[in-house]
């Protein structure tokens, strides 16, 4: 196939002296960042994707073209298909997976329950299946989900609260994910990182989420709803911008130790970790609203409802200081910052967005 060709041509991939990552959801928002990331600081890189339509299917195009600029080559293919991966690991010495390919959303489950299975749980173990029988075995990072704490009622989040109370299919796919991994850890000496993040956002994000379709629609003169939970309080979400959330990424990766399992059999304890990868400021909907106003310059209509339940959870709020200890995670972007990059972005992505309204 054409990406056999691609791989074995591409000799950098296998004489760097840094890592060599296989990257899982490289087209995706977070992959997409990840992988420039890691390539420009020298690191080898190859993504793979299946490019599905949960969203636009041309922006996940157009970060290909801005990933391939950069050096990084996405075959296209599924974390379901066993003979891809044992391919592509056999071809490329692998130190480390960076998994972020999933399928993400909260709502989107209430009515695509299997695409979350297929990807969250058969497809994230066939990906621990294959890694856990090569050989060396790569060190393992993936993104779990702030979404993990569920109805949890104790902010800040810790690492160690417990999260046994998921609000949505994908929450629990999430929190199963972890629990998956721990047994590849166990029993096969695997090395594994699980990141929870907390609301990414930022340029070249996820149509989506709610920052990028409240932009679509204030251009647009469509009514925002502002959710309103039962007791009247605000919704409120840890917005972290996503350059903080690449440097948690290549953090994890860098601080990754060696499994100590090989092909399939283990030989001592393994790392286990879990950080939490958010901005320690949750800030309400209302004034993410607000603050897009002000950097659409164009009025918002607002329409306040009260909180359906569709799986998403009223407050989002990360206590980092295990990132911060182990990973020397320090967010530094907040929301207006990020969000004027986003907008900037934005506007040039979709030129006559703003004339046209939309
Ligand atoms: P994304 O949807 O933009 O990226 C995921 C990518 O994975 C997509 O390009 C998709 O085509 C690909 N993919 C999905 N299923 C696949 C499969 N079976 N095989 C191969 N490729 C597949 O999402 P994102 O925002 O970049 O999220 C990356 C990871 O971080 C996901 O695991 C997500 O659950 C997690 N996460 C994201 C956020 C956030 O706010 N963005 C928050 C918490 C956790």
């Amino acid at each position: 196939p054409d990406w056999e060709r691609r791989v074995s041509k591409s000799a950098r991939l296998h004489s760097e002296p840094g890592l060599i990552v296989l990257v899982t959801g490289a087209a995706g928002f977070v992959g997409t960042h990840v992988s420039v990331a890691l390539k420009r600081r020298g690191d080898g890189v190859l993504g793979l994707d299946n490019f599905n339509h949960y969203y636009d299917p041309q922006l996940k195009r157009a970060r290909q073209k801005l990933l391939e600029k950069a050096g990084v080559f996405v075959v296209e293919g599924d974390i379901n298909d066993s003979a891809l991966l044992r391919k592509l690991f056999d071809v490329v010495p692998f130190t480390h997976v960076m998994h972020l390919a999933a399928q993400a959303g909260v709502r989107y489950a209430m009515k695509n329950s299997s695409s979350y299975v297929n990807s969250n749980i058969a497809g994230f173990v066939n990906l621990l299946e294959v890694c856990k029988s090569t050989d060396p075995q790569p060190a393992f990072v993936w993104a779990s989900s702030s979404s993990v704490y569920g109805l949890n009622s104790k902010v800040p989040f810790s690492e160690k609260d417990r999260t046994d109370q998921p609000a949505s299919l994908y929450a629990a796919t999430k929190k199963a994910g972890e629990e998956i991994a721990h047994t590849y850890n166990h029993i096969y000496g695997l090395s594994i990182t699980g990141l929870r993040f907390f609301t990414v956002y930022g340029p070249w994000g996820r149509p989506d989420m709610a920052y990028f379709f409240f932009t679509k629609d204030i251009l647009k003169g469509k009514p925002i709803p502002i959710f309103e939970a039962s007791d009247h309080g605000s919704v409120a979400r840890d917005f972290t911008y996503i350059d903080d959330i690449v440097k948690g990424c290549l953090a994890a990766l860098d601080t990754a130790k060696k499994s100590t399992g090989s092909g399939g059999k283990k030989k001592g304890p393994a790392q286990f970790r879990i950080f939490n990868l958010g901005n320690t400021s949750p800030v309400p909907v209302a004034e993410l609203v607000s603050i897009l106003e002000k950097l659409l310059k164009v009025k918002a209509k607002r329409k306040v409802l009260p909180m359906p339940r569709n799986g998403d959870v009223k407050f989002t709020h990360a206590n980092i200081s295990l990132a911060h200890k182990e990973l020397g995670y320090r967010p530094t972007t907040d929301l207006e910052t990020g969000l004027r990059k986003f907008v900037r972005w934005y506007l040039n992505f979709y030129p006559g967005s703003k004339k046209s309204g939309g």
